[in-house]
């Protein structure tokens, strides 16, 4: 390696994971060279969360990331940690500095069934990670009241207002919520050169029947990005981008083989992501990548620090931890750092290790949560420790 990738270490079992990974499938065929930086909560609340700002601009420096997963802090954490406060989640100040879109793709491995039964490839989902109804303001309002969109200039002199509700008896609620061009602008790039990376073809829905102003927004500025600066690539590799309605692209996603790329405003993306991850069986098999505009990028695993099992460790319990999501950041970040320095052994040294996690699984060597997953006419699944998972994908290498 001759760039260090910046490397957040994070919490509880995939802490435990992290080191294992590293001992057993990175060290020992990698000259390693990381930036490292203690994501932990003990270290975090140590620098007052310094820590999670300063490997966000590491990795706006050096361009790539790999995090383990970490502990977003609620009142119970706060006691069990002793906690000078209760730290904002890791994620979102990641994310707010380095102004991203959020990708999740599932792994697949023959032998472990997805619950649609035609999805034979993976579907990756896209969610914008900014706006809608995760800022927005809302109230309540009684009988006789009413509510209005109102615009103002920047002086605050009124500009126009539009009544939502007069509400009548019993009251009710109301909500506003916001987007900006340049956020859905960045989103829209960030899609179609995601999408060219890994050769797919991008679905975008919205409801810009029902919703012709806010909706159509990112209907209009996808397209006018597609056309201006990704079509001419697309249908060069025989690509294509498909804008239809969201409820038509749920029907056309269950009906599909997969091998797409599904771009889900906020919302939709996290009721989505959520399905697809277990249509194609264990948070432990998704992998997680956010890409900024500004070709920066940080890998991680979806699923959290898998807390229940990190107690049965710590007791001196057997875990059976599947480590797959977490190897694939790894794997994903030395890809990604071999390309952009040039190193084709790197990259073919991280594709080498994510066949032989995948040949491992299929040749029925897996953790627990995979076994009931398990389906083969002539191999056996074996269910295997945390670390004895890692030991045998080692042998397969
Ligand atoms: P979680 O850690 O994803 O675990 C939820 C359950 O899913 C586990 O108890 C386990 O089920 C199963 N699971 C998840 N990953 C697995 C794996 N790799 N192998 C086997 N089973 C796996 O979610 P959580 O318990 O809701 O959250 C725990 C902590 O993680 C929280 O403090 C939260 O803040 C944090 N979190 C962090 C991130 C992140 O850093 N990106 C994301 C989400 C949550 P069984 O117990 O049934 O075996
Ligand atoms: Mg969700």
């Amino acid at each position: 390696m001759s760039t260090p990738l910046v490397e957040m270490d994070g919490d509880e079992m995939t802490r435990v994971v992290w080191r294992l990974i590293k001992e057993i499938l990175i060290k020992p065929y990698v000259d390693l060279k990381t930036e490292y930086y203690d994501l932990g909560l003990v270290n975090r609340n140590e620098t007052c969360d310094k820590v999670t700002e300063q490997a966000a601009l590491a990795t706006k420096r050096l361009g790539v990331a790999v995090k383990c997963a970490t502990i977003t802090p609620n009142r119970q954490r706060v006691e069990e940690y002793n906690l000078k406060e209760m730290w904002k989640s890791p994620n979102g100040t990641i994310r707010r500095i380095l102004d991203g879109t959020v990708f999740r793709a599932p792994i697949l491995a023959k032998g472990i069934k997805s619950y649609v039964q035609g999805w034979a490839k993976p579907i990756t989902i896209a969610r914008h990670a900014y706006g809608d109804v995760y800022n927005c303001i809302e109230d309540a309002a009684n009988a006789g009241e009413s509510a209005f969109i109102v615009i103002t200039d920047k002086n605050g002199n009124e500009l126009r207002r539009k009544l939502i509700h007069t509400f009548g008896e019993g009251g009710g609620v109301c909500q506003g919520v916001h987007n900006t061009n340049k956020s859905i602008e960045s989103f829209a790039k960030s899609c179609f050169s995601y999408a060219l990376s890994q050769n797919l073809p991008v679905w975008f829905g919205a409801k810009d029947t029902i919703s012709k102003t806010y909706d159509h927004r990112f209907k209009d500025i996808f397209e006018e990005v597609y056309e201006k600066d990704f079509k001419a690539e697309f249908e060069k590799r025989g690509l294509y981008y498909l804008y239809t309605l969201i409820d038509d692209v749920v029907a056309r996603a269950v009906r599909s083989s997969g091998g797409f790329l599904w771009v889900c405003k906020n919302y939709d993306g996290d009721v989505m992501s959520d399905m697809v991850a277990t249509a194609y069986g264990s948070l432990g098999m998704m992998t997680s990548v956010l890409v900024s505009p500004y070709g920066v990028y940080e890998f991680e695993a979806a699923h959290g620090t898998v807390t229940r099992h990190y107690y049965k460790y710590l007791n001196g319990e057997e875990t059976s931890t599947n480590s797959v999501a977490t190897l694939f950041a790894w794997t994903g970040a030395l890809k990604k750092r071999g390309e952009l320095d040039g190193n084709l052994s790197l990259v073919g040294f991280a594709e080498k290790l994510e066949r032989a996690a995948i040949e491992t699984i299929e040749a029925g060597f897996m953790t627990g949560d995979l076994i009931p997953l398990f389906e083969s006419k002539t191999v056996k699944a074996q269910k295997l420790s945390t670390e004895d998972f890692l030991k045998k994908i080692a042998e397969k290498i």
